[in-house]
């Protein structure tokens, strides 16, 4: 007969929790190993400061590594982003309430506190929120488990706290409740996570059935190239080709056509966006949680200029897994439509992929090869900064604009020249010595 060894934090609450987990799995046998964690341990670091992200998890963290235990359960609020190397979560238990409540002296509610009444919290955005609404306030940091928690309220030495609905009602306090608050939580608020080492395939099937992600859709972050179709990934295809929905940007419009799913554009254009980063991340969250194959299409290289990087990590924040493709990225494409080599043996070792926007904040680093990408407005200023940093006014610059695509056309010039320049995006302009003249012959 299996016999799991799980590991958990002491505090009566994370007790409940491990017994709900395995309340739902009554044919599996467990023996409890507790453990206090980092921030049991030390229970004067505030977490309103900035708190080690790891706090909550540090200690059994490291006894799964250590193979002293099978798997931990954790609230999933608690696990820090990202998890330790060889760890994964195995299993995210359906949310319950993910509200928070205020607990206060005679139940009063926030808004009838006494002024500048002691409140505290263990978060700085519910620190923002509160004094947002009631400017008076003295917020404070407040630690501890549930009853520690209550206690300060009891004992008079707070007017009021925030806790968690879910923990009050696992511990069967629902009744301190004095009020509801209206403020966003953490997107993991009220759902328990089981984490193990990434490598224990059997126990990832044993806790399967409670993971509510397996009701959710995948996603991939995938880089279209520079727009031909002829130069996209055959996985890209594949994983178009089983979208549900495609989130698409601008210059990925041409490569969308050719397939069912639905589409929604995501892009940018004029300098006007379709949806300001934050809300398509959620949109993007919300599709993968209602069970949709979501395609996020990126121009060029996801994680070239794309902000690809952001998308990764508000999802996998919320561990949602996603599948990256890499794609052809503009410098690429450019590079071959002008017969310029980024390197060459002898002559360029090293290349520098920059931003030309905003122009103050344009980068000019000692690389041999220089490719600017979103330059359509600023050639003159690169051309001045490039020839302060020393770059010799007859050094080649070449723009290649729309590369790969019908409308593709090739500019070369030097850098004193290029200032003349009136060119619109997309553009990549690539400086340096091996942009000497290669044009077909
Ligand atoms: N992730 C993309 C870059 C996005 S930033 C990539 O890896 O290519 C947008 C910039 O990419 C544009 O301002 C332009 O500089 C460049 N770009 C994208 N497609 C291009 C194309 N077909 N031709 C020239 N430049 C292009």
């Amino acid at each position: 007969m299996l016999k799991l060894t799980i590991v958990s934090r002491n505090s009566p609450l994370a007790l409940r929790q491990v017994a709900e987990v395995f309340a739902l799995l009554p044919d599996v046998k467990y023996r409890l190993r507790t453990a206090p964690s980092y921030g049991d341990k030390h229970k004067n670091i505030s977490l309103l400061d900035t708190p080690p992200p790891d706090i909550f998890t540090r200690e059994l963290d490291r006894i799964l590594l250590r193979r002293q235990a099978d798997a931990a359960v954790h609230s999933a609020k608690d696990l820090p982003y990202p998890l330790p190397e060889g760890l994964a979560v195995i299993a995210l238990l359906p949310a319950g309430d993910q509200r928070d409540a205020l607990v206060s002296r005679n139940n009063l509610p926030l808004r009838k506190l006494p002024r500048g009444a002691v409140v505290g919290t263990s978060s700085p955005l519910r620190r923002q929120e509160l004094l947002s609404r009631r400017p008076d306030l003295r917020i404070v940091s407040l630690r501890g488990n549930i009853g520690e928690r209550l206690q300060k309220v009891d004992s008079g030495q707070m007017a009021a706290i925030v806790v968690a609905v879910c923990a009050l009602r696992r511990l069967g306090l629902a009744g301190r409740i004095a009020e509801i608050l209206p403020f966003p939580t953490h997107p993991l608020q009220g759902h328990l996570a089981v984490t193990a080492r990434a490598d224990r395939q059997n126990l990832r099937k044993i806790f399967q059935p409670l993971d509510t992600r397996r009701t959710w859709g995948r996603a991939a972050l995938i880089g279209a190239g520079p727009g031909n179709p002829l130069l996209l990934t055959k996985q890209a295809d594949i994983y178009l080709r089983q979208a549900d929905i495609i989130f698409y940007d601008d210059l990925a419009r041409n490569i969308v056509r050719d397939y069912a799913a639905r589409k929604i554009y995501a892009g940018k254009r004029k300098g006007r966006q379709a949806y300001p980063q934050e809300i398509l991340n959620e949109k993007l969250y919300q599709a993968v949680k209602a069970g949709y194959n979501v395609a996020r299409l990126k121009g060029g290289d996801p994680f070239i200029f794309g902000r690809g990087g952001e998308e990764l990590e508000y999802l996998q924040k919320r561990l949602v897994d996603v599948e990256i493709v890499p794609g052809i990225t503009a410098a690429s494409a450019a590079a071959a439509a002008a017969r310029i080599p980024l390197t060459y043996r002898g002559r360029a070792s090293s290349v520098a992929l920059l931003s030309g926007h905003p122009a103050h904040k344009i980068k000019t680093p000692a690389a041999d090869t220089l490719v600017y990408y979103m330059a359509g407005t600023t050639l003159p200023e690169i051309s001045a900064k490039l020839r302060r940093s020393g770059l010799p006014p007859r050094t080649p610059a070449v723009c290649v604009l729309n590369a790969s695509l019908p409308a593709q056309s090739i500019i070369r010039t030097t850098l004193k020249d290029l200032k003349r320049l009136k060119i619109k995006d997309p553009l990549i302009l690539i400086v340096g010595r091996t942009a000497e003249n290669n044009a077909k012959i």
